[in-house]
């Protein structure tokens, strides 16, 4: 059975219960508590030491209040009719999302790892062996959503192991554990598929046409990685959650290249052996 994450943002309430439990149950160090200035979250980004990460996303509406702004006037007039009679503050709203690496299917880390460290277990879940990394680095820019980086003082990359040990236990992961909202889910992926489907045609019925779910190998799934182990509801533009709405193999942009050197090499060569005939 594969097994896999789906995380449902419409239900997130930005409380960091699952970053601290990846964190705790993995032994992973704090990465300090520096106001970046441009967020309320101080974890910033999924790293070798941050392998569930929940973005604070301020105002996914595009409004940017620049400029001489009356805001009394503005959160009287403008208002956005939700279901029910709401009202949404157009003044802006929050978006929170647990990020963590996709476990993709096709997963570009491990075919640029030159070691063998990383493969996919018995759960068909990607991950890294520590004892056999090298600290070369390169699936660090293999990874098409900047989930792994180099543990400083260690130089070994590191990642979600989707609680491999935990699943060994038959326990789910410890961030789907710790989640109050339940907007992580763990399980079987085809499961989780049809959970994602049908969570969404609820939101679309209740009025929010917008949600989707990405992961799939039509949006960010896509580039030869065929889909992902780790599926999200998605209420905005994949890139307002500093996702790529199409990731790709690296080897997808070189391939081209690769077959006009190819014919290149094989035009010059009939040329010199034209050249040299007697
Ligand atoms: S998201 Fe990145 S680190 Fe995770 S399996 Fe895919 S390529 Fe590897
Ligand atoms: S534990 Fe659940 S609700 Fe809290 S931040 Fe994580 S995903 Fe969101």
């Amino acid at each position: 059975m594969a097994t896999g994450f789906l995380t449902d943002t419409t239900v997130c309430i930005g409380c960091k219960a699952c970053e601290v439990a990846c964190k705790q149950w993995n032994q992973l160090p704090a990465d300090g508590y520096e106001f970046t200035g441009d967020s309320y979250d101080n974890t910033k980004q999924l790293s070798g030491t941050t392998w569930r990460h929940v973005a604070f996303i301020e105002n996914p509406k595009k409004r940017r209040l620049t400029g001489d702004v009356d805001l009394v006037a503005l959160a009287e007039d403008v208002t956005e009719p939700l279901p029910g009679g709401a009202e949404l503050d157009a003044l802006g709203r929050w978006a929170f999302m647990s990020d963590v690496c996709k476990h993709c299917v096709a997963a570009p880390c491990q075919q640029a790892c030159p070691t063998g460290s990383i493969i996919r277990n018995e759960f068909d879940n990607v991950y890294i062996q520590p004892d056999i990394c090298n600290g070369c680095g390169y699936c660090v820019p293999a990874c098409p959503y900047g989930v792994i980086t180099q543990v400083p003082n260690d130089g070994r990359a590191f990642k979600c192991t989707l609680c491999y040990d935990r699943q060994i236990d038959g326990l789910e992961p410890a961030c789907a554990k710790a989640c109050p909202t339940n907007s992580i889910q763990f399980g079987d992926v085809e499961d989780l598929k049809v959970i994602a489907e049908q969570r969404v045609q609820e939101l679309q019925d209740k009025g929010y046409t917008q949600a989707y779910v990405w992961g799939t190998p039509e949006v960010g799934g896509t580039g030869g990685i065929d889909g992902n182990h780790s599926k999200f509801i998605l209420m905005d533009e994949p890139e307002v959650y500093n996702l790529p709405r199409h990731p790709f193999l690296p080897q997808e942009k070189f391939r081209g290249g690769v077959i006009a050197s190819a014919v290149a090499a094989t035009v010059l060569g009939a040329v010199v052996a034209l050249a040299f005939r007697d």
